[in-house]
């Protein structure tokens, strides 16, 4: 699976890729759109110039339509003609609206002569200088100064407007001429300017073709134009959006009629239309303002730019926080099992039995370590499960013990230790010791036990031991005088109580040095071990047999009836048996051995005798048994 990391990575590229994608869009759709306007624009603004220039023309032809209409249009009818069309109001930018007359050499003189008899005694065809033909301008309106410089000057006289005045005549049309400067011009203002050109023909004659055209010209109605005043006049109100230049033919600084500012290389938007004036073409430039591009700069890219990557980066660094966050969530997690692992680990190792329960009986279990399998054979999912819980396997009788323990641990709030028996699935019964602590809540009410269980039974069976040994002869294993002694202190309170008769049968074996002397101490032992097994076999289940050490043993008999004489007489009987038994032979080794013992008897009743004293008057008894030559009884009656 994808790495939460890489994914914050890969968002982020992709976010940045989606950005600059529909950045990219945006911004060319919007340029293209701009783009457009700034097309339409420059189409209106070129549709515009078409249409005054063509408002021009047909100021011009109105003029020739005067001279077609009258038979003489003289000085003040030209002047009434252009005085009525206001042209300063309706078509500013023109400079005059002017006649020019054509003049073969033959007729200047006459025609000079003419002028000045009108009351311009300095008019004169210029410049100066004899050529075949020679035009004249005779009549433009206004008749201000600028137009009075050009009163008399011969256009023809000049390429470049001859170039136009012979197309006009020969087409019919109205025709434009290129670049030239207007002879109005003076001072420092000088601006290049152009002139428009319509044919006057002799109203009697054939123009249908160029030849007769040509016969029948008779001048020239005529504009000049001063290309700045005209042009700014036009496109006043493009100016803001679009710089235009305009050009004669092509574009180059010769043929540039009109800039309305200094060339921005700079412009984002070009448009350059070719236009059509009066049969010669002009280029028209026009490039967009820094004012226009403002108006349409958008700040959509931008916004879509910086917003994108924004964007991009924001969902980014949540991403890669969020990857780093699950990143150490993990690592923390796994610590966390680990440790877990570890210390369950640790609790399944602890020697014994861990476990957390319930507080009160059954003691229903909530955690249980593995080593209760080996008490009680049962699983700790057994115990967790609910299948079964400590109650079961508790001996009944020390359940009291057990709750006394939990329940003044929880009074004192200290920990509790008992030490209580359980049965396991075996039947075999295991001594523990449980320590633990009651878990309170905040409000101190109990919660449960948590605690320790070992199992105590080998150390309790080694107590018993150690006990065992202070009260029995390890030979042969029976009661110590020790044991005697107090056996003896009860049977006498016994015989006291219930004033039954009891004796006590002191023996003690003949020569028994010689035994070990002959044989060795082991056979000696042996023998010994052979007497208490004989000793144990005559007397009866309840009787007492006991070694005091060396070759003395000791019985006690209990319970032989209420009568001194009748209990004499059972002592003297048991301690026969006694003599009997003991005077069997034994085998020590491939030998037949024959050992006697001697016995003294003393009788007691539950009278005022001390255990110690009724113990010295047997051993006085035998000793009278010794004396009276071994191998017999000698009964002690008490004094
Ligand atoms: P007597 O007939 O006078 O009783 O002679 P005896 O040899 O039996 O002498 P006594 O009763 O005074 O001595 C007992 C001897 O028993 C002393 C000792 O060498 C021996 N004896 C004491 N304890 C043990 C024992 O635990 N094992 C063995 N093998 N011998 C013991
Ligand atoms: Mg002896």
């Amino acid at each position: 699976m994808l790495d939460r990391s890489t994914a914050a990575w890969l968002a982020l590229i992709l976010g940045l890729l989606l950005t600059a994608v529909l950045w990219r869009y945006v911004d060319a759709h919007l340029e293209e759109r701009t783009r457009d306007r700034f097309a339409t624009h420059a189409t209106l603004a070129r549709d515009n110039l078409l249409s005054r220039v063509q408002a021009y023309e047909q100021v011009l032809h109105g003029g020739a339509a005067l001279f077609a209409a009258s038979d003489h249009v003289g000085r003040s009818e030209w002047a009434a003609y252009v005085a009525a069309l206001h042209l300063e109001r309706s078509l500013p930018g023109i400079q005059g609206t002017g006649f020019t007359v054509m003049l073969l050499p033959a007729q200047l003189e006459a025609h000079v002569a003419a002028v000045r008899a009108e009351g311009f005694p300095d008019y004169t065809v210029h410049p100066p200088g004899y050529r075949d033909r020679y035009s004249s301008i005779v009549y433009l309106e206004p008749f201000d100064g600028r137009n009075r410089r050009a009163f008399g000057y011969d256009m023809y006289s000049e390429p470049v407007r001859r170039e136009a005045m012979e197309r006009a005549r020969d087409t019919g049309t109205a025709a434009l001429s290129g670049r030239v400067t207007l002879v109005q011009e003076f001072g420092t203002e000088v601006q290049p300017g152009f002139l428009i050109y319509l044919p006057v023909y002799a109203k009697a004659m054939p123009v249908a073709s160029v030849e007769q055209r040509r016969a029948a010209l008779l001048g020239y109605v005529y504009a000049p134009f001063r290309a700045y005043d005209m042009m700014q006049a036009i496109f006043r109100d493009d100016l803001r959006d679009a710089d235009i230049e305009l050009h004669d033919l092509h574009e180059s600084p010769q043929t540039l009629l009109y800039a309305s500012a200094e060339r921005n290389a700079a412009a984002h938007y070009v448009v350059t239309h070719a236009v059509e004036v009066a049969g010669r073409e002009w280029v028209v430039r026009f490039s967009s303002t820094p004012a226009f591009e403002a108006d349409h700069a958008s700040a959509e890219p931008a916004l879509i730019l910086y917003g994108g990557s924004a964007l991009s980066l924001m969902l980014f660094a949540v991403m890669h926080s969020n990857a780093r966050h699950r990143r150490r969530m993990r690592a923390a997690a796994s610590h966390l099992a680990h440790s877990r692992d570890e210390f369950r680990t640790l609790v399944e190792n602890v020697p014994g039995v861990v476990f957390r329960c319930q507080i009160e009986p059954p003691w229903r279990v909530m955690h249980i370590s593995r080593g209760i399998t080996a008490l009680t054979g049962a699983t700790p999912e057994d115990f967790m499960s609910g299948r079964l819980s400590f109650g079961d396997f508790i001996l009944h009788e020390d359940v009291p013990t057990i709750v006394a323990a939990i329940e003044s641990a929880r009074i004192s709030h200290t920990n509790y230790e008992v030490e209580y028996r359980m049965r396991g699935r075996d039947r075999r019964v295991h001594w523990v010791s449980e320590r633990g602590r009651v878990a309170v809540d905040a409000d101190d009410e109990p919660l449960r036990l948590d605690g320790v269980i070992i199992d105590i039974t080998e150390r309790k069976a080694a107590e018993e031991a150690i006990r065992n040994l202070a009260f029995v002869d390890t030979l042969t294993q029976l009661p110590n005088r020790r044991f005697l002694l107090d056996r003896l202190r009860q049977g006498l309170a016994n015989a006291r109580r219930h004033g039954r008769h009891g004796a006590l049968l002191f023996i003690d074996i003949d020569h028994f040095k010689r035994v070990n002397d002959t044989y060795g101490h082991e056979a000696g032992d042996q023998l010994l071990c052979e007497i208490a097994a004989r000793l144990r076999q005559v007397v009866r289940e309840g009787d007492t047999v006991a070694r005091l050490g060396g070759d003395e043993f000791v019985v006690m008999l209990e319970d032989l009836g209420d009568a001194t004489a009748e209990a004499g007489e059972k002592a003297a009987l048991i301690a026969g048996n006694i003599l009997a038994a003991l005077n069997e032979p034994y085998a020590i080794g491939a030998v037949r051995h024959h050992s006697t013992p001697s016995i003294g008897i003393a009788c007691f009743d539950g009278g005022e005798q001390r255990a110690e004293e009724l113990l010295r008057r047997a051993d006085e008894a035998m000793y009278r048994a010794k004396a009276g030559g071994r191998n017999r009884l000698e009964t002690l009656n008490a004094s």
